[in-house]
């Protein structure tokens, strides 16, 4: 019979083990080693089969054993101990707390998913494990974050296989008590009900489940409450499930519920608001909706409310792909915000933030809107930064690619979180300190047995973590079947390994390496040099152009000539992630360029030692060095047959000629003595700069600092700036269409000008009924190539007002002018261009207001 419901009843706790209690109660574990040592000793078996779940373990283990554990002193004491040291985790100063100058108080983080641990699958792919990274990484610094989200009952899916290699999926409930959560409460120890009005008066309720994630603090809404109708119970069924309408409404409870939510737990708390909302993408953009209705009923104007939500917001923008873009349709947003959702905001200022031309009509864009949102944005690696800035480039019409007001942080991953504690362990025994990120992995203190055998071990446990999953699918697949004698000696421990694992949309090409299944085969089969390739990944239930290469694959593993040395494991997730990225030799990624935005599964990788392959997309593109794995080369053709062709016969080449030779060969001790001075050289060169804590200290100097100033300067005395910005934002826009340059004068150089000379330039420009104040008439200038109008590795200098209409007496005739000089540089093509910008002090770039006037 089937349980209509089902619920974890935890056992009681003595007193004296108290301690576990505190530790369970915290997910600091899962990143803390010693506290999971702790925990698998209580069952190891069970710890293991549970993935590392200590909830699901108290779940199981009998009281015998409790009190067994309560009676035994040095378990005692070393629960005691840990409970300590995370009392003094969460208490101490830290980086943030040492750190110099006017900082937030409380910084508000976004994200429609959250990967933390396999215990909350609450995400789908690298969008949720980098906003748990983040999370981690602000809890390690110290930094003041308050994380929002939503509880999904059945989180993303559970994959498993038709024994023709098509995906099912299943949606195991979750049960919340069994997770570390708890309900926020009132004062009275009710539960805290966040409502948001919807169309045909109806009221969509929540509750809020609270985590704890270090020093962070996780939100997570859940509407599945008797307060519900059934219909609307369901609306954080799942991540990206549903229709149209559906993830409107889960949006709408993210962004707008978020920060109601917030607001009462800052309330139960006495925590003041927050000063800087981060939106990771931009599913929770109606996060400043909410903020400015509130600013509006307080007082102020639509506009003056949108330069203060603003100047508080960051925006953080994932996706290279235009289709990969959250879209609504204006109608239905219209339909939800015309109800008493946000009273005091009008639909058609809402409507005009979100829209793609600016013109009514037409699709509600979530990046369009979130990049109107905040006055800052960035992108998630350099390339990705340049080709977001192409991309949403139509929002600031008449500039350059390069002034969109669009930077980038490349992602980072969590050290403590991805390293797997093998290597852990060797650099604790090398160095008497655990950190792997700040070793010295090129000194021969480190012996090279030492390093092989360690990476030996990592590889061996991917192998028998291998096989107990494809076991145990088996099983599954088959119940009461006695599983193949061959499926327990897949993959061999000593064989160069690949990995390949990530979501399975189209351009991340799961299938290029079967483009040659002959000379693949050929590769896998070598007698001398063998390659196997462990291979993972969840494709998007909707999309049967995943599934079919899911199929393509799994096909071509099940030959029995290979199936020895080709393995697709099912349900990729933060467990068997955290061992296929240590176990593998190899890690291979192959989007199509530039699709992939950063990509993180490479750097946890190379976090463990791991030499990439990869096309140059996303972070590989910024950190190839040559040294540290190899590059398959992008193919300079636009015929995507034989681009495929083109590419994966360089992957084949790489593997066949450099990487397997090199792995194969052994100095006299038998161990790859260069091929783990490529590893040594990843260890010591990557790791530094690929964790989380070098991404979130920047996104703290570079967004989160100046956002705190920029929203802090508004909000003084009554919102006096605030206002005073809306109003010139205002004036210069109306003004604008009489801005102009009226010519350009040249001088100071002779017909051939030398490296020193000094250009001196004269703009007459017209400024209508604008100050000289207003605006920066500029001179960009840089390397002109011949055949090519445009300017290259440009820079832009002020020039300085000399007649001002105002304030002379000639006969100037309205016009101003602005004179100043630039000093030639270095030889070769020179160009140069004018132009007028709006100027202000509070403008965080000059292409702010998309208004630009240049010479013709
Ligand atoms: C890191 C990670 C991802 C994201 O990997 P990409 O390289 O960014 O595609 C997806 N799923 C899991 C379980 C991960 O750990």
């Amino acid at each position: 019979m089937k349980a209509i419901r089902r619920f974890t009843v935890r056992p009681a706790l003595p007193e004296r083990l108290a301690a576990l209690e505190a530790l369970v109660g915290n997910l600091r574990w899962a990143w803390h080693l010693p506290t999971q040592q702790l925990f698998s000793e209580i069952s190891p078996g069970a710890w293991r089969d549970y993935q590392h779940d200590p909830m699901s373990l108290f779940g199981e283990i009998s009281q015998d054993r409790i009190d067994e554990l309560a009676a035994d002193d040095a378990f005692v004491h070393r629960a005691n101990t840990l409970r300590d040291d995370l009392e003094r985790y969460l208490h101490e100063p830290r980086w943030y707390q040492e750190l110099e100058g006017e900082k937030p108080g409380l910084i508000a983080y976004f994200s429609p998913e959250y990967g933390i641990a396999a215990a909350l699958p609450q995400y789908s792919g690298g969008l949720g494990i980098l906003a748990g990274d983040h999370l981690k990484s602000a809890s390690d610094l110290g930094v003041p974050l308050v994380a929002v989200g939503l509880f999904y009952r059945a989180g993303y899916f559970s994959q498993s296989l038709s024994p023709d290699g098509w995906q099912q999926e299943t949606y195991p409930v979750l049960d919340p008590d069994g997770l570390p959560l708890r309900v926020l409460r009132q004062p009275d120890s009710s539960p805290v009900v966040i409502t948001l009005s919807l169309p045909d008066d109806r009221v969509l309720s929540a509750r809020v489940w609270v985590a704890a994630v270090g020093r962070v603090t996780l939100l997570l809404l859940d509407t599945d409450i008797p307060e519900n109708t059934d219909d609307l119970s369901r609306v954080t069924d799942r991540l990206y499930g549903g229709s149209e309408e559906h993830r409107l409404q889960q949006e709408l409870l993210l962004g707008i519920g978020g920060v109601r939510a917030i607001r009462a737990w800052t309330e139960q708390t006495g925590v003041g608001q927050p000063d800087v909302f981060h939106s990771n993408e931009g599913h929770a953009g109606f996060l400043g909706l909410e903020r400015i209705g509130d600013l509006i009923r307080g007082g102020l104007s639509f506009d003056e409310a949108l330069q203060t939500v603003r100047a508080g917001t960051v925006f953080t923008t994932h996706t290279p792909v235009p289709a990969g873009i959250d879209r609504f349709s204006s109608d239905l947003v219209r339909r939800y915000f015309d109800a008493d959702l946000l009273p005091g905001v009008s639909v058609d200022d809402i409507l005009a933030l979100g829209s793609e031309t600016g013109a009514p009509g037409g699709a509600f864009n979530m990046a369009v809107m979130g990049l109107r949102l905040a006055q800052r944005a960035n992108g998630v690696s350099k390339l990705h930064g340049s080709v977001s800035r192409g991309m949403f480039s139509s929002l600031w019409p008449g500039f350059d690619a390069n002034d969109v007001p669009i930077t980038s942080i490349t992602n980072g991953v969590h050290a403590p979180s991805w390293t797997s504690p093998e290597l852990t362990a060797l650099a604790e025994a090398t160095w008497g300190n655990p950190e792997t990120a700040h070793a010295d992995w090129t000194s021969p203190q480190l012996s090279t047995s030492a390093l092989w055998e360690t990476r030996n071990v990592m590889r061996a446990e991917l192998v028998a973590d291998a096989r107990r999953r494809v076991t145990r699918a088996w099983n599954e697949q088959n119940p009461g079947g006695l599983a193949p004698n061959w499926l327990s000696t897949i993959l061999d421990p000593d064989v160069l390994t690949i990995g390949f694992a990530r979501r399975v949309p189209t351009y991340k090409r799961l299938t290029l390496m079967l483009h040659d299944t002959d000379r693949l085969k050929r590769l896998l089969t070598d007698p001398d040099r063998p390659v196997q390739i462990v291979i993972a990944g969840k494709s998007h239930p909707a999309d049967e152009e995943g599934k079919r290469l899911i199929q393509k694959v799994v096909e071509f593993a099940s030959d029995p000539e290979v199936r020895q040395r080709i393995v697709f494991l099912p349900d990729y997730d933060i467990s068997m992630a955290q061992k296929l990225y240590p176990g593998t030799d190899i890690w291979l990624n192959n989007p199509l360029r530039p699709f992939e935005a950063c990509g993180t599964s490479g750097m946890k990788a190379a976090l463990n030692g791991t030499l990439n392959l990869s096309i140059l997309d996303g972070w590989w593109d910024e950190f190839f060095d040559g040294e540290n794995g190899w590059a398959i080369p992008s193919a300079a053709t636009t015929d995507p047959v034989e681009r495929d062709r083109l590419e994966a016969n360089a992957m084949y080449e790489l593997i066949e000629h450099q990487i397997a030779p090199l792995f194969y060969e052994r100095n006299e001790s038998g161990d790859p003595e260069r091929w783990l001075g490529h590893v040594r050289h990843t260890l010591a060169t990557l790791s530094p700069r690929l964790t989380a804590d070098r991404m979130v200290r920047q996104y703290v100097a570079e967004l989160y600092v100046p956002a705190y100033s920029s929203q802090a300067v508004l909000r003084h005395d009554g919102y006096r700036a605030a206002r005073a910005l809306a109003e010139w934002k205002r004036r210069v826009t109306a003004a604008w269409p009489d801005v102009s340059i009226v010519h350009v004068e040249s001088g100071g150089l002779d017909a051939t000008p030398q490296v020193g000379d000094e250009l001196r330039l004269r703009a007459t420009v017209r400024l209508g009924t604008l100050s000289p104040d207003d605006v920066a008439v500029q001179v960009v200038y840089g390397q002109s190539r011949t055949g090519d109008d445009e300017l290259h590795d440009t820079r832009t200098q002020d020039l300085e007002i000399e007649i001002d209409p105002d304030r002379s007496t000639d006969q100037s005739e309205g016009t101003s002018l602005f004179t100043g000089s630039v000093r030639l540089r270095r030889p070769g093509g020179f160009g140069y261009s004018v132009r007028i910008v709006p100027k202000n002090d509070l403008l965080a770039s000059p292409a702010e207001l998309g208004l630009i006037s240049t010479a013709s």
